[in-house]
Protein backbone atom coordinates (compact mmCIF):
# COMPACT_ATOMS: atom_id res chain seq x y z
CA UNK A 1 0.00 0.00 0.00
CA UNK A 2 1.30 3.72 -0.63
CA UNK A 3 1.72 5.85 2.28
CA UNK A 4 2.57 3.54 4.76
CA UNK A 5 5.21 5.52 5.73
CA UNK A 6 2.81 7.77 7.14
CA UNK A 7 3.83 10.39 10.59
CA UNK A 8 2.34 8.68 13.53
CA UNK A 9 0.44 11.76 14.12
CA UNK A 10 -2.01 11.33 11.02
CA UNK A 11 -1.19 7.15 11.51
CA UNK A 12 -3.01 7.08 14.53
CA UNK A 13 -5.83 9.15 13.15
CA UNK A 14 -6.14 6.27 10.69
CA UNK A 15 -5.57 3.21 12.54
CA UNK A 16 -8.80 4.78 14.47
CA UNK A 17 -11.03 4.01 11.54
CA UNK A 18 -9.63 0.57 11.39
CA UNK A 19 -12.18 -2.29 11.03
CA UNK A 20 -14.78 0.79 9.96
CA UNK A 21 -16.15 0.34 6.40
CA UNK A 22 -18.00 4.02 6.48
CA UNK A 23 -16.55 7.44 7.38
CA UNK A 24 -18.24 9.71 9.67
CA UNK A 25 -18.52 13.56 9.07
CA UNK A 26 -16.60 13.96 12.27
CA UNK A 27 -14.47 11.38 11.04
CA UNK A 28 -13.42 13.23 7.89
CA UNK A 29 -12.65 16.33 9.73
CA UNK A 30 -10.27 14.76 12.19
CA UNK A 31 -8.44 13.03 9.14
CA UNK A 32 -8.28 16.37 7.56
CA UNK A 33 -6.88 18.47 10.01
CA UNK A 34 -4.34 16.14 10.84
CA UNK A 35 -2.96 16.39 7.12
CA UNK A 36 -3.33 19.88 6.89
CA UNK A 37 -1.13 20.18 9.86
CA UNK A 38 1.54 17.58 8.23
CA UNK A 39 1.39 19.45 5.23
CA UNK A 40 1.97 23.13 6.89
CA UNK A 41 4.68 22.04 8.89
CA UNK A 42 6.13 20.37 5.67
CA UNK A 43 6.20 23.89 4.34
CA UNK A 44 3.10 23.60 1.77
CA UNK A 45 1.25 27.00 0.65
CA UNK A 46 -1.61 27.78 3.38
CA UNK A 47 -3.49 28.20 0.07
CA UNK A 48 -2.39 25.14 -1.44
CA UNK A 49 -3.38 23.31 1.87
CA UNK A 50 -6.73 24.11 1.76
CA UNK A 51 -7.54 23.60 -1.42
CA UNK A 52 -6.32 19.77 -1.07
CA UNK A 53 -8.43 19.67 2.20
CA UNK A 54 -11.50 20.88 0.17
CA UNK A 55 -10.79 18.63 -1.92
CA UNK A 56 -10.31 15.74 0.06
CA UNK A 57 -12.81 16.12 2.52
CA UNK A 58 -15.80 16.47 -0.30
CA UNK A 59 -14.46 13.51 -2.35
CA UNK A 60 -14.88 11.73 1.40
CA UNK A 61 -18.27 12.73 1.84
CA UNK A 62 -19.21 12.38 -1.57
CA UNK A 63 -17.89 9.16 -2.79
CA UNK A 64 -18.99 5.73 -2.23
CA UNK A 65 -16.33 3.35 -1.02
CA UNK A 66 -16.00 0.26 -3.74
CA UNK A 67 -17.73 -2.64 -1.69
CA UNK A 68 -15.38 -4.55 0.50
CA UNK A 69 -12.97 -1.57 0.90
CA UNK A 70 -12.40 -0.59 4.79
CA UNK A 71 -12.42 3.36 5.09
CA UNK A 72 -8.88 3.88 5.86
CA UNK A 73 -7.92 2.55 2.76
CA UNK A 74 -10.69 4.37 1.02
CA UNK A 75 -9.55 8.21 2.63
CA UNK A 76 -5.97 7.14 2.02
CA UNK A 77 -6.09 6.31 -1.26
CA UNK A 78 -8.38 9.96 -1.67
CA UNK A 79 -5.62 11.70 0.13
CA UNK A 80 -2.95 9.88 -1.99
CA UNK A 81 -5.04 10.68 -5.28
CA UNK A 82 -5.26 14.39 -4.62
CA UNK A 83 -1.85 14.51 -3.93
CA UNK A 84 -0.68 12.84 -7.15
CA UNK A 85 -3.26 15.02 -9.08
CA UNK A 86 -1.41 18.28 -7.61
CA UNK A 87 2.48 16.84 -7.89
CA UNK A 88 2.20 14.88 -10.72
CA UNK A 89 5.01 12.61 -12.21
CA UNK A 90 8.51 13.22 -12.91
CA UNK A 91 9.40 15.96 -15.49
CA UNK A 92 10.22 14.23 -18.37
CA UNK A 93 13.58 13.81 -19.43
CA UNK A 94 13.62 12.26 -22.71
CA UNK A 95 17.43 10.12 -22.68
CA UNK A 96 18.42 11.68 -25.93
CA UNK A 97 20.42 15.04 -26.87
CA UNK A 98 19.35 18.02 -25.45
CA UNK A 99 20.13 21.17 -23.27
CA UNK A 100 19.25 22.03 -19.76
CA UNK A 101 19.44 25.09 -18.02
CA UNK A 102 19.59 25.66 -14.53
CA UNK A 103 17.95 28.51 -11.78
CA UNK A 104 17.43 29.33 -8.96
CA UNK A 105 18.93 31.40 -5.97
CA UNK A 106 22.68 31.69 -4.40
CA UNK A 107 23.35 28.50 -2.05
CA UNK A 108 20.19 26.72 -3.33
CA UNK A 109 22.16 24.28 -4.77
CA UNK A 110 22.78 24.74 -8.40
CA UNK A 111 26.21 23.76 -8.94
CA UNK A 112 25.87 20.71 -7.24
CA UNK A 113 22.55 19.50 -8.94
CA UNK A 114 24.55 20.47 -12.56
CA UNK A 115 27.56 18.09 -11.23
CA UNK A 116 24.72 15.81 -9.91
CA UNK A 117 22.53 15.65 -13.25
CA UNK A 118 25.44 15.25 -15.19
CA UNK A 119 26.68 12.15 -13.40
CA UNK A 120 23.12 10.99 -13.52
CA UNK A 121 23.05 10.98 -17.80
CA UNK A 122 26.53 9.70 -17.52
CA UNK A 123 24.88 6.59 -15.84
CA UNK A 124 22.50 6.49 -18.35
CA UNK A 125 24.73 6.04 -20.87
CA UNK A 126 24.97 9.87 -22.62
CA UNK A 127 27.91 12.16 -22.81
CA UNK A 128 27.01 15.25 -20.32
CA UNK A 129 28.90 18.14 -20.11
CA UNK A 130 28.15 21.26 -17.35
CA UNK A 131 28.84 24.59 -18.20
CA UNK A 132 29.83 26.97 -15.80
CA UNK A 133 28.26 30.42 -15.98
CA UNK A 134 28.47 31.99 -12.58
CA UNK A 135 30.57 34.63 -12.01
CA UNK A 136 29.47 36.56 -9.70
CA UNK A 137 30.07 34.27 -6.70
CA UNK A 138 33.56 34.15 -6.25
CA UNK A 139 34.85 30.61 -5.63
CA UNK A 140 32.14 28.82 -8.27
CA UNK A 141 34.16 28.11 -10.95
CA UNK A 142 36.24 25.98 -8.94
CA UNK A 143 33.37 24.27 -7.23
CA UNK A 144 31.74 23.46 -10.41
CA UNK A 145 35.32 22.31 -11.85
CA UNK A 146 35.87 20.28 -9.27
CA UNK A 147 32.47 18.66 -8.90
CA UNK A 148 32.43 17.60 -12.53
CA UNK A 149 36.16 16.11 -11.80
CA UNK A 150 34.24 14.03 -9.28
CA UNK A 151 31.08 13.09 -11.79
CA UNK A 152 33.71 12.32 -14.62
CA UNK A 153 32.09 14.29 -16.75
CA UNK A 154 33.53 17.39 -19.20
CA UNK A 155 33.18 20.67 -18.29
CA UNK A 156 33.48 24.96 -19.56
CA UNK A 157 34.20 27.78 -17.77
CA UNK A 158 36.25 30.72 -18.02
CA UNK A 159 37.77 32.10 -14.65
CA UNK A 160 38.93 35.08 -15.90
CA UNK A 161 36.23 36.12 -17.95
CA UNK A 162 32.78 38.52 -16.42
CA UNK A 163 30.57 37.74 -19.84
CA UNK A 164 27.94 34.56 -18.26
CA UNK A 165 26.49 35.31 -21.97
CA UNK A 166 29.46 34.61 -23.58
CA UNK A 167 30.76 32.19 -21.40
CA UNK A 168 27.40 30.16 -22.33
CA UNK A 169 27.78 30.30 -26.04
CA UNK A 170 31.54 29.35 -26.09
CA UNK A 171 30.68 26.98 -23.36
CA UNK A 172 28.16 25.24 -25.91
CA UNK A 173 30.44 25.54 -29.42
CA UNK A 174 33.17 23.59 -26.97
CA UNK A 175 31.28 20.83 -26.59
CA UNK A 176 29.22 20.49 -29.06
CA UNK A 177 30.06 16.76 -29.59
CA UNK A 178 28.51 15.88 -26.20
CA UNK A 179 24.72 14.94 -25.37
CA UNK A 180 23.51 16.57 -22.14
CA UNK A 181 24.81 20.16 -21.98
CA UNK A 182 23.64 20.86 -18.14
CA UNK A 183 24.18 25.04 -18.51
CA UNK A 184 24.49 26.04 -14.72
CA UNK A 185 24.37 30.06 -14.12
CA UNK A 186 25.00 32.78 -11.28
CA UNK A 187 22.87 33.25 -8.52
CA UNK A 188 22.05 36.30 -6.38
CA UNK A 189 20.64 36.62 -2.42
CA UNK A 190 17.34 37.64 -4.09
CA UNK A 191 15.56 38.21 -7.17
CA UNK A 192 17.19 41.07 -8.09
CA UNK A 193 16.75 42.93 -11.76
CA UNK A 194 20.51 42.54 -13.07
CA UNK A 195 19.98 38.45 -12.01
CA UNK A 196 16.50 38.19 -14.00
CA UNK A 197 18.20 40.11 -16.67
CA UNK A 198 21.47 37.65 -16.78
CA UNK A 199 19.38 34.33 -17.05
CA UNK A 200 16.94 35.97 -19.44
CA UNK A 201 20.27 36.48 -21.90
CA UNK A 202 22.02 33.30 -21.26
CA UNK A 203 18.32 31.59 -21.97
CA UNK A 204 18.22 33.34 -25.43
CA UNK A 205 21.73 32.45 -26.16
CA UNK A 206 21.68 28.66 -24.85
CA UNK A 207 18.16 27.94 -26.01
CA UNK A 208 17.04 24.84 -23.50
CA UNK A 209 14.95 22.23 -24.12
CA UNK A 210 14.39 21.71 -20.02
CA UNK A 211 14.84 24.98 -17.69
CA UNK A 212 14.45 23.85 -14.41
CA UNK A 213 14.61 25.83 -10.95
CA UNK A 214 16.70 24.22 -8.30
CA UNK A 215 15.32 25.09 -4.87
CA UNK A 216 16.39 24.26 -1.54
CA UNK A 217 14.11 21.84 0.41
CA UNK A 218 13.78 24.62 2.96
CA UNK A 219 12.20 27.41 1.04
CA UNK A 220 9.05 27.39 2.86
CA UNK A 221 7.35 30.09 1.75
CA UNK A 222 9.39 31.96 -0.52
CA UNK A 223 8.55 29.24 -3.36
CA UNK A 224 5.67 31.23 -5.14
CA UNK A 225 7.76 34.69 -5.99
CA UNK A 226 10.89 32.81 -7.29
CA UNK A 227 8.64 30.26 -9.01
CA UNK A 228 6.72 33.33 -10.66
CA UNK A 229 9.44 35.51 -11.24
CA UNK A 230 11.73 33.09 -13.09
CA UNK A 231 8.64 31.20 -14.89
CA UNK A 232 7.88 34.51 -15.99
CA UNK A 233 11.44 35.53 -17.12
CA UNK A 234 12.68 32.06 -18.84
CA UNK A 235 9.73 29.61 -18.37
CA UNK A 236 10.02 26.54 -16.15
CA UNK A 237 9.66 22.96 -17.03
CA UNK A 238 10.16 21.47 -13.86
CA UNK A 239 11.71 21.38 -10.20
CA UNK A 240 14.83 20.27 -9.02
CA UNK A 241 14.45 19.87 -4.86
CA UNK A 242 17.75 19.92 -2.96
CA UNK A 243 19.29 19.07 0.65
CA UNK A 244 16.07 16.36 0.81
CA UNK A 245 18.92 14.48 3.34
CA UNK A 246 18.07 17.45 6.04
CA UNK A 247 14.99 17.84 8.12
CA UNK A 248 12.82 20.01 5.51
CA UNK A 249 10.24 17.92 3.64
CA UNK A 250 10.19 20.27 0.56
CA UNK A 251 6.39 21.38 0.48
CA UNK A 252 8.11 24.67 -1.40
CA UNK A 253 8.42 22.72 -4.16
CA UNK A 254 4.61 21.80 -4.62
CA UNK A 255 3.96 25.93 -4.23
CA UNK A 256 6.29 25.92 -7.55
CA UNK A 257 5.32 22.81 -9.20
CA UNK A 258 1.83 24.58 -8.72
CA UNK A 259 2.71 28.06 -9.39
CA UNK A 260 4.66 27.45 -12.92
CA UNK A 261 2.17 24.32 -14.05
CA UNK A 262 4.98 21.41 -14.06
CA UNK A 263 6.56 18.96 -12.17
CA UNK A 264 9.31 17.84 -10.13
CA UNK A 265 12.27 16.54 -11.81
CA UNK A 266 15.24 15.49 -9.70
CA UNK A 267 15.82 15.41 -5.82
CA UNK A 268 19.08 15.71 -4.38
CA UNK A 269 19.84 14.41 -1.19
CA UNK A 270 22.94 14.61 0.12
CA UNK A 271 26.83 17.00 -0.93
CA UNK A 272 28.18 13.79 -3.49
CA UNK A 273 27.53 14.05 -7.43
CA UNK A 274 25.50 10.85 -6.66
CA UNK A 275 23.78 12.19 -4.08
CA UNK A 276 20.86 12.39 -6.73
CA UNK A 277 17.75 10.53 -7.14
CA UNK A 278 14.97 10.55 -10.02
CA UNK A 279 11.78 12.22 -8.62
CA UNK A 280 8.85 10.11 -7.91
CA UNK A 281 5.16 10.86 -5.98
CA UNK A 282 5.07 8.09 -3.27
CA UNK A 283 8.07 8.10 -1.69
CA UNK A 284 7.69 12.07 -1.65
CA UNK A 285 3.95 12.48 -0.68
CA UNK A 286 4.93 9.48 2.38
CA UNK A 287 7.72 12.23 3.36
CA UNK A 288 5.22 15.43 2.64
CA UNK A 289 2.70 13.64 5.44
CA UNK A 290 5.01 11.96 7.84
P1 LIG B 1 24.48 27.36 -5.78
O1 LIG B 1 24.92 28.67 -5.18
O2 LIG B 1 23.01 27.38 -6.11
O3 LIG B 1 25.30 26.93 -6.94
O4 LIG B 1 24.61 26.26 -4.62
P2 LIG B 1 25.73 25.14 -4.38
O5 LIG B 1 25.61 24.06 -5.37
O6 LIG B 1 27.06 25.78 -4.20
O7 LIG B 1 25.22 24.56 -2.99
C1 LIG B 1 25.21 25.34 -1.80
C2 LIG B 1 25.59 24.43 -0.62
O8 LIG B 1 24.60 23.44 -0.47
C3 LIG B 1 26.90 23.69 -0.82
O9 LIG B 1 27.58 23.64 0.41
C4 LIG B 1 26.48 22.30 -1.24
O10 LIG B 1 27.39 21.30 -0.85
C5 LIG B 1 25.18 22.15 -0.48
N1 LIG B 1 24.24 21.22 -1.14
C6 LIG B 1 23.76 21.25 -2.40
N2 LIG B 1 22.88 20.24 -2.61
C7 LIG B 1 22.82 19.55 -1.44
C8 LIG B 1 22.06 18.38 -1.00
O11 LIG B 1 21.25 17.78 -1.72
N3 LIG B 1 22.27 18.00 0.28
C9 LIG B 1 23.15 18.65 1.12
N4 LIG B 1 23.28 18.20 2.36
N5 LIG B 1 23.84 19.73 0.75
C10 LIG B 1 23.68 20.17 -0.52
Amino acid sequence: MVLDDLGSSLRGTLDKLRGKSRLSEEDIEEIVKEIQRSLLSADVDVSLVMELSDNIKERALEEEPPAGTPARDFVLRIVYEELVDLIGDSTELPLEEQTILLAGLQGSGKTTSAAKMAWWFSTKGLRPAVIQTDTFRPGAYDQAEEMAERAEVEFYGDPDSEDPVEIAREGLEETSEVDVHIVDTAGRHALEDDLIDEIEQIEGVVEPDTSLLVLDAAIGQGAKEQAQQFDESIGIDGVVITKLDGTAKGGGALTAVDQTDSSIAFLGTGEEVQDIERFEPDGFISRLLG
